[in-house]
């Protein structure tokens, strides 16, 4: 496996579908930290490539929000940097090179089915958390099958020949990964067939342009990384170091997420909580932090390593949240 040499470089990759909320701070909070620990650079990239999830109205926000919380990026839409630009949207043209790269070598094919047909599909047992796999049924379209229904006028997404394929990987904090693209999703698409680039290909070329070599994330995205890796061996890119880091939940078992609106930072804020009290309560729960005790991000790196990150899930309770207000 090709490995990055020199100094670390890790991200934050916020999605704007909405504010951030405590468990992307949660995640963000500990990126932050195994990057600068060891004195790497940080780059804020924001992941807008889906025009029908993201808004643009929260790209600024999100911004404006991590800042308040105390972190900081060396390269990032709002101060530029060597790897520009720095959201999704505006680098389309990296995306289709990197598609036509892997036309080029037949790693492709063209899928037909519609999304009612993918819909049913979706309905089939699957693995958790895997997405359903896609059982391979436009694999197998000779080229003149292609040819007419390209000339009838149907759109087709394009996806990778890849469910044959296993990847191994050391996680460094999951451990020893093995997984059979098969079970996670089959042949996944690399562009919809409305022209939408997939988050799997943006993110691996992303990653690979801009040098990162550290990725701290949810283990909610660990499915998703087999994926990742295969794309990077076909196109030469070096693979990271991952850490997928445990999940903050809610009272009732569930992933924070970006509808509880009431736990955004934004709101906090709105309601006077202090970004230092916020992250005393994630530190503390990360085991950081003794008690729930103010303290910034910069303070927290002297005790940081990323050996020492989390290993659990970990429940925010309505007491935690009542710790919080002043
Ligand atoms: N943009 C993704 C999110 O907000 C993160 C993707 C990643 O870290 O690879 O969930």
């Amino acid at each position: 496996m090709q490995q990055h040499a020199g100094r670390v470089c890790g991200r934050l990759a916020p999605s704007p579908t909405g504010h951030i909320h405590l468990g992307n701070a949660w995640a963000f909070l500990l990126a932050w930290l195994s990057v600068r620990s060891r004195k790497g650079r940080l780059i804020l990239r924001v992941e807008d490539i889906d025009p029908q999830r993201s808004k643009g109205e929260f790209t600024g926000t999100l911004l404006e929000d991590l800042r308040w919380f105390g972190l900081d990026w060396d390269e990032g839409p709002d101060i530029g940097g060597p790897a520009q630009p720095y959201l999704q949207s505006l680098r389309m043209a990296c995306y289709e090179e990197a598609l036509a790269r892997l036309e080029a070598v037949d790693a492709t094919y063209p899928c037909f089915c519609t999304r009612r047909e993918l819909r049913h599909l979706a309905s089939a047992p699957h693995v958790e958390d895997m997405g359903t796999p896609y059982p391979g049924t436009c694999r197998r379209l000779d080229g003149e099958k292609q040819a007419a229904l390209f000339e009838a006028g149907r759109r087709a997404a394009v996806r990778l020949r890849c469910s044959g394929t296993t990847v191994s990987f050391v996680d460094g904090l999951q451990g020893e990964i093995r997984a059979s693209l098969a079970d996670c999703g089959g042949d996944f698409a690399l562009r919809r067939s409305d022209g939408v680039i997939s988050y799997q290909l943006a993110v691996t070329v992303d990653d690979a342009l801009m040098g990162v070599t550290d990725v701290v994330r949810g283990r909610d995205i660990l499915p998703s990384t087999p994926r990742q890796i295969v794309l990077q061996r076909l196109l030469g890119y070096a693979t990271p170091v991952y850490r997928h880091i445990p999940l903050l939940l809610d009272n009732g078992g569930n992933r924070l997420a970006k509808r509880h609106q009431s736990l955004t930072l934004r709101k906090l804020r709105q309601e006077g909580v202090e970004a230092r009290r916020v992250v005393g309560l994630l530190s503390h729960m990360a085991g950081l932090n003794p008690s729930e005790m103010s303290v910034s991000p910069q303070e927290l790196l002297p005790r940081f390593a990323p050996e020492n990150l989390p290993k659990h899930d970990q429940c925010v309770t309505e007491d935690n949240l009542r710790r919080l207000v002043p």
